[in-house]
C-alpha cells in the first residue's frame, strides 16, 4: 500500500480521512478498526481513476492509534506507527478541521463518510457540494466502490445543534452510553485559580464547558478540578423576524415570562413600532406568551387571531406549519418558528439551554429515531 501514500497534500490525488475509513464497519473485515479497509478503498480509487499509482494523503486523529486494542491485528498498529513516523500519515488532534482546511486550499477531493455538519459555519463551501466528497460503499461481492456524496444544505439550526453535540464530545461530557453528563452540564463551575475567568458566567458570552479528566470537571488551562457553583442559570434569546429580516432580539432569563404582541404591557415585547398598520391589525395586543422554565422554553397562544408554528425540520427542509392549540404551552426550540401573522415570525437563536442539549442528544441517539439513508457518517468516532 505504501507506494500510494503521498508525503504532501499538494502532490496527492485524494485526501483521505484515515480514522473514518479504518472505522467504517460497513466495508471490509469485521471488527471495529481495520487497516485492510484502506486497502479496499485504494483498490476502488485505482478502479475509478484507471491509475495504478493513484495517491492519497492520509490524515488521522491522534485517537486512532490511541485505540490500538480495537485493531484485530497488532501488526496493523505497528505498520500504522511506522507510517506516522515516516510522514505518510499526518496525525492531528482534529482530523476533520485539517482535512477541510486542506480540501479548501487545494480543491482536492476527499474520501470520507463524514457529512461535516458541525463544520459548516466555518466552511460554508461544503453546503450543496456534490463533487468533492467521496464515500466508500460496499458492493455485494465484498469489494468497495467510492461514490460522490451530495452534501446537501443544512439549516443553521441543524448546524448549531451538531456543533453543540461535538463540543460536548470533545470535552469528554458524553457518558458511557453516549448521553451527556447532565449533572455536569447543568451546573456552573469556577476555577480555583483566582485570576481564571474561563468558566465565569458573568464574564461574557463565551463560557467554556468543563473538560472531564479522571471523572472530574477540570480547568482547561490550569488542569485543576473546578469548584461547583450550583445550578447553571440560563437565558434564551428570541428574535423577531419581519419579512424575512431579523429586526429585534430579546433575552429571556430562566424563570421569566414575556408576552409578545402589538401592545403587550410593560413586561412584554411590543411589536407595534415594527409593524405596518395593516399588519399590526392582524396581531393581538397580547399574541403569544413565552416563558423559560426548568431549562426549556415554552410558547403559548393567547391571541384572538391564532398562531402557527413549525419545527426546524431536517436537511434544510423546514417542518409543516401547525396551528397552536390556544392557551396550551408548547416547547419552543432553537430553529422553531412561531408565526403571529404571515411575515411576522418569532424564532429562538443561539445556544440551547443545557436541558435541551441533553434532550437533543437523546433524540439523536435514540434507536427509534431513524436517520435518512446516507444522512449520517457510517462510523462513530470513539
Ligand atoms: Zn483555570
Amino acid at each position: 500500500m505504501e507506494h500510494h501514500l503521498a508525503v504532501s497534500a499538494e502532490r496527492a490525488d485524494y485526501l483521505l480521512e484515515l480514522s473514518n475509513v479504518v472505522r467504517q464497519t460497513s466495508i471490509g473485515p469485521r471488527g471495529p478498526r481495520s487497516l485492510r479497509r484502506l486497502g479496499l478503498v485504494l483498490r476502488a480509487l485505482m478502479d475509478l481513476t484507471g491509475d495504478p499509482d493513484v495517491s492519497v494523503y492520509l490524515v488521522a486523529d491522534t485517537s486512532l492509534l490511541g485505540g490500538q486494542r480495537e485493531f484485530g491485528d497488532p501488526a496493523e498498529v505497528r505498520r500504522l506507527r511506522g507510517w506516522v513516523a515516516g510522514g505518510l500519515v499526518e496525525e492531528v488532534d482534529d482530523a476533520d478541521e485539517r482535512i477541510l482546511d486542506l480540501a479548501r486550499m487545494t480543491g482536492t477531493r476527499v474520501v470520507t463518510g463524514d457529512q461535516y455538519v458541525d463544520h459548516r459555519l466555518q466552511h460554508p463551501w461544503i453546503q450543496g457540494n456534490t463533487w468533492q466528497f467521496l464515500r466508500p460503499e460496499a458492493r455485494p461481492d465484498g469489494s468497495v466502490t467510492v461514490v460522490p456524496m451530495d452534501m446537501g444544505v443544512r439549516t443553521e439550526a441543524e448546524i448549531s445543534h451538531r456543533m453543540e453535540l461535538s463540543a460536548l464530545k470533545k470535552q469528554g461530557l458524553l457518558g458511557p452510553s453516549r448521553t451527556p453528563l447532565t449533572e455536569v452540564i447543568m451546573r456552573a463551575w469556577r476555577c480555583p485559580e483566582p485570576r481564571c475567568g474561563l468558566y465565569d458566567l458573568h464574564r461574557g458570552e463565551r463560557v467554556l464547558l468543563p473538560r472531564m479528566r479522571r471523572g472530574a470537571p477540570t480547568c482547561e488551562l490550569h488542569g485543576v478540578p473546578l469548584a461547583d457553583e450550583g445550578p447553571r442559570p440560563a437565558a434564551a434569546q428570541l428574535k423577531v423576524v419581519i419579512g424575512g429580516a431579523c429586526v429585534a432580539r430579546y433575552t429571556l432569563d430562566e424563570g421569566s415570562e414575556a408576552n409578545v404582541g402589538r401592545f403587550p404591557g410593560p413586561a412584554g415585547i411590543a411589536l407595534h413600532g415594527l409593524l405596518s398598520p395593516e399588519v399590526a391589525g392582524r396581531v393581538s395586543r397580547r399574541h403569544v406568551a413565552v416563558c423559560a422554565r426548568g431549562g426549556t422554553v415554552l410558547v403559548r397562544d393567547v391571541s384572538s387571531y391564532g398562531t402557527r408554528m413549525r419545527g426546524a425540520g431536517r436537511r434544510g427542509v423546514p417542518g409543516r406549519w401547525e396551528t397552536l392549540p390556544p392557551g396550551t404551552d408548547r416547547p419552543f426550540r432553537p430553529g422553531d418558528e412561531v408565526e403571529l401573522t404571515p411575515g411576522v415570525v418569532l424564532t429562538r437563536s443561539g445556544r440551547r439551554f443545557p436541558a435541551e442539549l441533553a434532550d437533543a442528544w437523546r433524540t439523536v441517539a435514540a434507536p427509534t429515531a431513524p436517520v435518512p439513508a446516507a444522512a449520517e457518517a457510517p462510523t462513530r468516532r470513539a
